[in-house]
């Protein structure tokens, strides 16, 4: 039977629409709430993830400003910003767009958010609220991957889920997260032995290690959900050629778009194997600004102590 596909476009379109009614109440309320991004210097996908995000804010109706930042700005020039950030009444959510310039420590930057604005779920008082299972603001892509298995009937509680990659941003929170979900859970990294072994045993498997196609078929349990986090730019018909038995799509659409997205799992081996998984592009990807969305109003009902009606699945 064939893999079910998880579209990560409808889902985002379901948060999306359970959104605006939260966010209709909250305006009922005198409250609107409010995204600030900060952007540091002119890196150029930096530049369009911000926008998106703001665009998003305006579709939905949120307040949301982008304050931009020379690559000269210094880390107290950044910690002063903030400050003031931290400070306005009119602001719920504060982003600081990673990667910041080599002189600004990115460690110090994300720790001087208020917790309470930070959407990015990577503050250390989120990750410890995270890790001792009291509600908090999680990272959106992880908490994104954890709405895709939920509102596709994935069943979580009990399901042996293994997740590629380690990273603060990744790995590590979706891992908590699925432990929170009932799931047993175990994390490798660039250091696991016998990591196709141990992958096929996973009932849900996922992969967040930035290596292009790496997770092949004799990773993959049959039947298994594959959940795809990477995203992964190829630019080369030698590397499309390497990493596809059937390069020809592939092919086509890099000669009329100059480069294929690929994840990190390779994409006709989980079509064959898998039970269900996401494709890359428009699998988690999508989840990822929607998540950040479902924070903002998150942060903006908690600080000013609103109750909605239709809290999100997602609120636990
Ligand atoms: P990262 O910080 O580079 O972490 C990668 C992790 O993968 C590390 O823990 C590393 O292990 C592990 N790893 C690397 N090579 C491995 C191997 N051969 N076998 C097993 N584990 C290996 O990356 P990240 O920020 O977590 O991002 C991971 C991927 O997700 C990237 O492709 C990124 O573009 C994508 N991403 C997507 C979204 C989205 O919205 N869809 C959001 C964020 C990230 P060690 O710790 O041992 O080095």
């Amino acid at each position: 039977m064939a893999a079910r596909i998880l579209d990560g476009n409808k889902i985002r379109e379901q948060i999306m629409s359970e959104l605006a009614g939260e966010i209709r109440e909250l305006k009922a309320a005198g409250i609107t709430p409010g995204l600030a991004a900060v952007l540091v210097g002119q890196n150029p996908a930096s530049q369009i993830y911000v926008r998106n995000k703001v665009k998003t804010c305006q579709s939905l109706g949120l307040y949301s400003e982008k304050i931009e930042m020379p690559s000269s700005a210094t880390a107290g020039d950044l910690l002063k910003q903030v400050d003031q950030l931290n400070r306005r009444d009119d602001v719920d959510g504060i982003l600081i767009q990673l990667p910041l310039p080599p002189q600004v420590d990115a460690a110090a930057a994300l720790e001087a958010v208020d917790p309470a604005k930070d959407v990015d779920g990577l503050h250390p008082v989120n990750m410890g609220y995270l890790m001792s299972g009291r509600p908090c603001l999680a990272p959106c892509t992880p908490a994104g991957v954890v709405e895709i298995l939920r509102r596709s009937q994935i069943v979580l509680a009990g399901a042996r889920a293994l997740v590629i990659g380690r990273s603060n941003l990744v790995g590590k929170p979706l891992a908590m997260l699925l432990l929170r979900e009932h799931a047993t859970v175990t994390i490798a990294h660039s250091k696991t032995r016998e990591l196709p072994a141990l992958a096929r045993q996973a009932d849900i498997l996922v992969g967040a290690m930035g290596k292009p196609a790496f997770v092949t078929a004799e990773f993959i349990k049959p039947g298994a959900t594959v959940i795809d986090v990477g995203i992964n730019r190829l630019s080369t018909a030698e590397e499309i050629r390497r990493l596809y038995h059937d390069p020809s799509e592939p092919l086509r659409r890099l000669e009329a778009k100059g480069a294929v997205l690929v994840g990190d799992v390779q994409p006709e081996d989980v079509r064959e194997k898998a039970g269900a998984f996401t494709p890359v592009p428009g699998g988690v990807g999508p989840l990822t600004i929607a998540m950040l969305m479902v924070n903002t109003v998150r942060a903006a009902a908690r600080r000013r102590a609103v109750r909605t009606q239709n809290g999100l699945a997602c609120e636990k």
